[in-house]
């Protein structure tokens, strides 16, 4: 499709093009970027945005990934209905690796695939709870803390409007944590950050809730490691379908600002300073 790597971004009226994630960002904080990607599952994200993933390292940005489920339901044979969770340790460590992630920048949060509802906000932990962070559990703790650890300038998260409940819910907790990592709240989870980071969304299984804001385009071997990636998940026969659209899609990946739109008075007061303009037209 495209012989360079081109960043086209939607801001406003305006449409900026360029070679570079930097050069057609507003907000770039130069050598203090640093990329989280949220997989509520380990595919997610190499799913939605595997191009971006790698793009963002080759202008010098570290990128994490931080899943929140442990995997343990997406067996598709009856063999692996125990075991799953250990497969797909192992294919996730292949799988970003490929795309050139350091070991270490890869975190698991270890909550129970599919029962995220369960896991809402943060209490008290039992004593043999596997996702206990400083006595407590819940994604709010767990997010929280780990926000608080790694510092991101930016997340990238799947879709609100994706059909996965889990993704759903990790969209959820993780704006709330956001605030509170950036808050003074519960100390004992970390310093708080000293921003708010952007956000911004990809699609997975879905169409994004509102158009996107940025289309990036590379040559075909950013693709094919995205595949080669994507390939690593041998264990996940499920997503044939959604690997096919990766392929059929080309080398071209779409992603959203998300506005976490904080209240701000002086966005409604210009409305209020003159009569409102009438509807309609008699
Ligand atoms: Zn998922």
């Amino acid at each position: 499709m495209s012989d360079t790597i081109e960043f086209a971004r939607l801001v406003g009226s305006e449409r900026r093009v360029g070679d570079s994630l930097a050069g057609v960002s507003r907000h770039w904080r130069g050598d203090q970027e640093r990329f989280l990607f949220i997989s509520p599952h380990d595919d997610d994200a190499v799913l939605g945005a595997g191009l971006l993933m790698q793009l963002a390292q080759r202008e010098h940005v570290p990128v994490y990934l931080l899943i929140i489920t442990d995997g343990a339901m997406g067996y598709c044979v009856p063999e692996e209905r125990l075991t799953v969770s250990g497969i797909r340790h192992k294919e996730t460590f292949a799988a970003y690796q490929t795309l050139g992630l350091p070991a270490d920048h890869i975190v698991w949060m270890g909550f129970p695939d599919c029962q995220l509802s369960n896991y809402l906000g943060r209490r008290p932990a039992a004593s043999n709870d596997p996702t206990a962070i400083a006595g407590f559990t819940g994604l709010q703790n767990s997010l929280t803390h780990h926000l608080r650890q790694i510092r991101p300038s930016q997340c990238f998260i799947p879709t609100h409007s994706d059909l996965h409940p889990d993704h759903r819910l990790a969209h959820d907790e993780l704006m709330i944590s956001i605030f509170h990592a950036a808050g003074e709240i519960w100390p004992e989870l970390g310093v708080p950050l000293p921003w708010i980071p952007h956000v911004n969304e990809f699609a997975v299984y879905c169409d994004f809730p509102a158009p996107p804001s940025l289309r990036i385009r590379t040559p075909q071997e950013f693709l094919k490691r995205k595949l080669d990636s994507i390939a690593c998940f041998a264990s996940q026969r499920q997503i044939a379908a959604t690997v096919q659209a990766v392929a059929d899609a080309g080398a071209e990946e779409y992603h959203r600002a998300y506005d976490l739109a904080l209240y701000q008075p002086a966005r409604y007061r210009l409305a209020f300073d003159q009569p409102p303009v009438p509807r309609t037209m008699r």
